[in-house]
This record gives C-alpha cells, sequence and structure tokens, in this order.
C-alpha cells in the first residue's frame, strides 16, 4: 500500500484523506490544530449565534470515521528536493510515496494590525471578537469599522465575504437590541470597488444594502495605519473606530516561504492544472501536490481562494495520484471549476452569489436563505463525519 503524507487539517487536507483513503492509500496527516474549523459558518461565533464548539469538528473523530493516521503537531520546514518533512518537535517524517501540502495561506502584515482583530485569521479570534462587540454593547454605543485588504501580488488571496456577512449579522443584532441607532458602522477598503470580482449586479445590491441599513462606506483610500482609536489612511485622514475589525489579505505560509518548493510572487505553491508541484529544476521530485489556499490559483482574472475549490482540488489530487499508480491517463484539472460560490449570511436572510466565465449573478433569498447556509454546516459536519452521505461534488 503507497504511503501518502498530508499538511494541513483544513478542507483541502481533510478531503484529499477522505478520497485517499476510499482509494485505499496508507494516509498520515499532519496538523498543528486538533480540530477541523469549518469557516464558512464561524460568523455567527461574534454574535453569538454559534458556539466555538459548534463550529469544529474533533479531528480524532475524523481520524476514526476514515481510517487515516493522525499527528497533531506543527510543521516546521519541508525540504522537497530530499522529500523530508520536519516537525516542530524535530520529528522528521521522510517515509511517504507522496506529498500534499494543504497547510492554507499566512496574512498580510499591515501597520498596527494588532489594534484589530479578523473573523478570517486564527479560529479563536473569533471569541475576541465576540468579547469586544459584548463590551460595546454592554456600553451601548459607539463606532465599529469592518473592512479587507488585498495583496497587489495575488488579487485571488483577497477574502472579503465574511467582512459583509459580520457586518451585516452586528446590524441585526444591534436592531434586535433595539440600539442599533447607537452605533455607528462602517465597511472600509481600499480598493474603490470593494466585492467587485463578485459581478456588477452584486455590487450595485450591496451598495443599496448599504444605504437602506444606514451602514457608512469609505473606499478607495489606501490604508497608512490601524491606531487605537481608528484607522489612518494614506490622505493622512482618520476614520475613527471603537473596535476594527479587518481582514488581510492571504499572503503565503512562513514554512512555504523558507522552503525549496516553488512559488509565486506572493509565496503560494506553484502547481500545475492537476495540483502537482511545477519544479523549473527537472531533478527536482514529482510526488509533490498542494491543494487549497496554500497553492498559486491560474486562470480567470476574478478567481478566489475559496473552500469548494479547495475540495475540487483535494478530490482531483486523490483521483490523480491513483491515475498515476495505475498508469491512467485520465487526469482531473481544476482550473474548468473555478468559480465564485456563497450564500452570503445576513443574519435574517442571506443571498445566493455565483459567478463563472459566463454568468455573474447575486439572488436575494430572504430568511430561508439563513436557515439554508445553517444546514449547510450541519450537513458538512455530518457528511465528514460519514454520518450522513455525501451530495456530489459537495
Ligand atoms: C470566515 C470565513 C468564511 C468563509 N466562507 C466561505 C464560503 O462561504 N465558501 C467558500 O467556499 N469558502 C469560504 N471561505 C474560504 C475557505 O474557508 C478557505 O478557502 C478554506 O478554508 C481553505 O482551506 P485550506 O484547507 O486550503 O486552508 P485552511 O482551512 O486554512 O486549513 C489549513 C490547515 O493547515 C493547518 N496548518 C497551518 N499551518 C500549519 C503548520 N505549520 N503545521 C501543521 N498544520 C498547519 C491549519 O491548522 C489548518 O488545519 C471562508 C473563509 C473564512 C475565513
Amino acid at each position: 500500500m503507497k504511503k501518502v503524507l498530508i499538511l494541513g487539517g483544513g478542507f483541502a487536507g481533510i478531503e484529499t484523506a477522505i478520497y485517499l483513503k476510499k482509494l485505499h492509500y496508507s494516509v498520515t496527516l499532519v496538523s498543528d490544530r486538533d480540530y477541523f474549523y469549518i469557516y464558512p459558518t464561524s460568523i455567527w461565533i461574534p454574535t453569538g449565534e454559534s458556539t466555538f464548539e459548534d463550529v469544529c469538528i474533533d479531528l480524532q473523530e475524523l481520524k476514526e470515521a476514515h481510517g487515516f493516521k493522525l499527528i497533531v503537531e506543527e510543521v516546521a520546514s519541508i525540504n522537497a528536493k530530499e522529500n523530508r518533512v520536519t516537525l516542530s518537535n524535530e520529528q522528521v517524517l521522510s517515509d511517504y510515496d507522496y506529498l500534499v501540502v494543504a497547510m492554507g495561506a499566512s496574512k498580510m502584515k499591515h501597520k498596527g494590525i494588532e489594534n484589530t482583530l479578523s473573523i478570517c485569521g486564527t479560529p479563536t479570534m473569533s471569541l475576541k471578537i465576540k468579547e469586544k462587540l459584548d463590551a460595546l454593547m454592554e456600553k451601548g454605543s459607539g463606532k465599529i469599522c469592518f473592512g479587507f485588504g488585498g495583496n497587489p501580488k495575488d488579487s485571488s488571496a483577497v477574502r472579503g465575504g465574511p467582512a459583509f456577512e459580520l457586518l451585516f449579522n452586528v446590524h441585526n443584532l444591534l436592531k434586535k437590541k433595539g440600539i442599533r441607532n447607537n452605533f455607528e458602522l462602517t465597511f472600509f477598503a481600499p480598493m474603490a470597488q470593494p466585492g467587485k470580482r463578485m459581478g456588477e449586479k452584486a455590487l450595485k445590491m450591496m451598495d443599496t444594502f448599504f444605504n437602506k441599513l444606514d451602514i457608512k462606506q469609505h473606499f478607495g483610500k489606501k490604508i497608512t495605519s490601524f491606531e487605537k482609536n481608528g484607522i489612518v489612511f494614506e490622505d493622512e485622514t482618520l476614520l475613527e473606530s471603537d473596535f476594527t475589525m479587518f481582514i488581510p489579505a492571504g499572503a503565503g505560509h512562513k514554512v512555504i516561504f523558507e522552503s525549496d518548493l516553488p512559488k509565486n510572487e506572493a509565496g503560494f505553491i506553484r502547481i500545475d492544472d492537476y495540483c502537482n508541484v511545477v519544479f523549473e529544476d527537472e531533478t527536482m521530485p514529482t510526488n509533490i501536490y498542494a491543494v487549497g489556499d496554500v497553492a498559486a490559483l491560474e486562470g480567470a482574472s476574478w478567481k478566489a481562494k475559496q473552500g469548494h475549490i479547495a475540495e475540487v482540488m483535494a478530490r482531483n489530487t486523490a483521483h490523480n495520484i491513483a491515475q498515476k499508480d495505475t498508469n491512467g491517463r485520465d487526469f482531473k484539472g481544476y482550473q474548468e471549476h473555478l468559480n465564485i460560490l456563497c450564500v452570503m449570511d445576513s443574519g435574517d436572510g442571506a443571498s445566493f452569489i455565483y459567478r463563472d466565465n459566463q454568468k455573474a449573478f447575486m439572488i436575494p433569498m430572504p430568511l430561508f436563505g439563513h436557515w439554508l447556509k445553517k444546514g449547510w454546516g450541519t450537513y458538512c459536519r455530518y457528511s465528514k463525519l460519514g454520518k450522513i452521505p455525501r451530495i456530489p461534488g459537495m
């Protein structure tokens, strides 16, 4: 039985492990956390609609459900040339036929970032956001700013959706408590048209939402620094804020930056359409794959790193490894599956957003959209644990 070592226990790593086990490989998964975190449903932790535990799946349970081996430890370094992975406890892993790197992304560094919190940061940050919001609600009034930034070296690493979602959820929570009028809510971003990759229709609809909900917009000015009392822009103006939730764009993982893996300018691993890592030097190994946010996506200009794309890449990788081992030629590529797909929650409803090369649309889904997303969270947990059947492609 051939051995596969997977680094990372997120959407990409777990899906690869599940599918490789179905194909009868011996799989070892390394994760620095002992839980799989369902990022898309973490938006409800700060508003108290979900608990932290609701959004976590114990990796031990996933291991038992699918029969892979699990090491909970941090990966310290990867030496591709020597096919060697070193963990923080100095354990060296080199006895594998294939390596699948699925460690996600790091974040862009901004001056004063410690004065902000991100819903896309380390999972426990969601609890700190809750603490900040609770304290402001206790006080009864305040100014809250929500925003996201870009990475000029890789536009696919931008993540704006959860900032919109959290903002709308906070608006609804304040409204429910009858204190919305005491709060100034602002959405800010350095780009002139944040969310443009979702398509023109979505952009117009967001503008309508902002105006209807009395949410101020602050777009098109570069951010200089984050301060305790707000955000400073390139023209030296200050946007006052009692609490700033800011999602920095993704950047290459530190371990990848320091490794001999080929990467793009932003630090994401260069792969081909089949997720196989592409080295310019032909003497380098051909048994390494990269899936999910850690990889440099190629294709459409509007492409974005998303969980469902990570899972397509993972399933393809499992399939492509098996093809290679059986001398097959039916390799599967991820680029034809690139699209933007999300159910953007607002607390009292949602909008279905879709974009591919042919079409881009946004459909409002009042009330039931919120419950649809909640239902997806439950589906994600139980289907990953093998307790309910998988819907093909999900
Ligand atoms: C708030 C939020 C909402 C989102 N909503 C959606 C949505 O609605 N739809 C959608 O498609 N996508 C959504 N996304 C994007 C989606 O969650 C990501 O694209 C997805 O998580 C990428 O999966 P991944 O496995 O590549 O990376 P990650 O999920 O980041 O997983 C990386 C894994 O590697 C582990 N790891 C990292 N470093 C090390 C190390 N040194 N050693 C060992 N292990 C390590 C981590 O612990 C983690 O288990 C959302 C993201 C966020 C943050």
